[in-house]
């Protein structure tokens, strides 16, 4: 497979082969990284078709979320509150709803209830920057190392500081919209009326990832899903943002690129930490869909990681676990995927099991919670690592063609989602640290 320039200086981009492994980097030995049975690649799983690739004017999705709170035409996602509330619906008592605000304290503080920005996230972050002492405060020289010597270190600090794994890839703007540019007149990242500008130096990209308590996303749909949803992010952008006072505390620029409104899927899979599954999101082989990522866009050189392949793609033709799962059949049922987009907010050039995002975020504001039941349902969900689930994963990676029964075998054993009257036994449950479970059932 040829190795392609990942940081493509043009504005308007002609397209390299999109996925592939990028040249004039150091790849770290992916040898150690998983287990036998998840293999390293030099190209992502998901078929692309350079001539085709359309990009993204803006994270399309993260926008019409939040235009849910402004726009009179969209039911508000307080009313759904509020009526489910009173209503007593399972799933949506207010200590429920109220852990679903609680779960997201830090990561959503500037986001209102109807999903609308107000101001408070960057002034919190101004403040816990400062916690950072660089080393031109302390007049001492900055870190120097290797390139793999720098990725180890990064790696052992975000799981230190809470991380349940990190990859690394190189900034690439196929992913990104015509309006995120490369540039020499800023010397950091930089948001303006005009776009995103991000300096050349600026190339390597840390993928955070943070676990999602089982036991609560299994109550998905609902709040208490939410809140596991939302638990699964605030533990990414915790890792992330301390991990970024570690960099500059090397020496180093670190800039959270998320929250400048860049998806974090693309660059999850390049970096390794996942495969695109049948619900159109990351399926890591460690955590199912039970991961959220955050991105962090470094000058500190790293040696990078590559895509991975454990056989997800044949295991999803079968399985549909998520399609089932789904409240509102925005998942596909095919056997294959497809090169045809689905909606206005899917894009051409890639093929995957596209899924209606209009009606998934409709969904989610009518419910007045983030649904992610079809990432709480996935069959790769195993938290334990038992002698079991190790089998079984590896069986279902080099066996994927009897998904179908491990779908079957997962709902027997009490692995899908709780039943909406069940979910009150939530609360009566004794749960582990944060809600994930090394040793339990989940
Ligand atoms: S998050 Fe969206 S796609 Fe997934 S199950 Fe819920 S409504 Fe369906
Ligand atoms: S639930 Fe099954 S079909 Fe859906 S993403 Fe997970 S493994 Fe694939």
């Amino acid at each position: 497979m040829t190795a392609v320039s990942a940081v493509d200086t043009s504005s308007t981009t002609s397209y390299h082969d999109p996925g592939a492994i990028s040249e004039g980097f150091v790849y770290r030995d992916q040898s150690k990284r998983y287990p036998w049975w998840v293999k390293s690649v030099d190209r992502i799983t998901v078929e692309t078709n350079a001539s085709e690739i359309q990009k993204p004017t803006i994270n399309m999705i993260m926008m019409s979320l939040m235009r849910r709170g402004q726009n009179p035409d969209q039911p508000r996602q307080r009313d759904g509150l509020v009526n489910k509330i009173s209503n007593g619906t399972p799933g949506f008592s207010l200590p429920d709803v109220s852990l679903e605000f609680a779960s997201q304290t830090f990561f959503q503080s500037g986001v209102n209830v109807d999903g609308g920005l107000i101001s408070g996230f960057r002034k919190i972050r101004e403040v816990i920057s400062d916690q950072v002492h660089t080393p031109q405060e302390l007049g001492v020289p900055p870190w120097r190392g290797t390139e793999e010597e720098a990725s180890s270190m990064i790696e052992k600090a975000a799981v230190h500081l809470g991380a349940a794994q990190v990859g690394f890839t190189a900034m690439d703007l196929t992913w990104l919209g015509p309006n995120v540019r490369i540039s020499s007149d800023v010397e950091k990242p930089t948001t303006s009326r005009e776009g995103i500008f991000f300096p050349p130096a600026y190339k390597y990209v840390i993928v955070v990832a943070g676990r999602v308590p089982m036991w609560a996303a299994k109550c998905a749909p609902g709040a208490l899903g939410s809140a596991a949803d939302r638990a699964g992010y605030e533990e990414a952008h915790m890792a992330e943002e301390k991990l970024m006072n570690f960099i500059r505390g090397i020496g180093y620029g670190a800039f959270d690129i998320h929250m400048m409104g860049i998806n974090p899927i693309p660059f999850a899979v390049m970096a390794g930490l996942g495969e695109m599954g049948r619900m159109n999101r990351v399926v890591s082989p460690f955590f199912g869909g039970a991961v959220r990522f955050a991105l962090i866009l470094t000058d500190l050189p790293l040696a990078l990681d590559k895509p991975i392949d454990f056989g997800l793609h044949e295991f999803c033709r079968h399985c549909r676990k998520c399609a089932r799962a789904c409240p509102v059949n925005a998942i596909s049922f095919e056997t294959d995927p497809s090169w045809e987009p689905l909606g206005p907010y899917s894009f051409k050039g890639k093929k995957v099991w596209f899924e209606d995002c209009e009606k998934c975020a409709a969904y989610t504001s009518s419910a007045g919670t983030y649904c992610s039941a079809c990432l709480a349902a996935c069959t790769w969900n195993k938290q334990n690592k038992t002698a079991l689930h190790g089998l079984m994963r590896s069986l279902g990676a080099k066996l994927p063609a009897f998904s179908r029964f491990y779908a079957l075998m997962d709902d027997l054993f009490g692995y899908g989602l709780i039943p909406e009257e069940k979910r009150k036994t939530w609360w009566e449950k004794d749960l582990p640290v944060k809600g994930v479970s090394e040793s339990s059932k989940d």
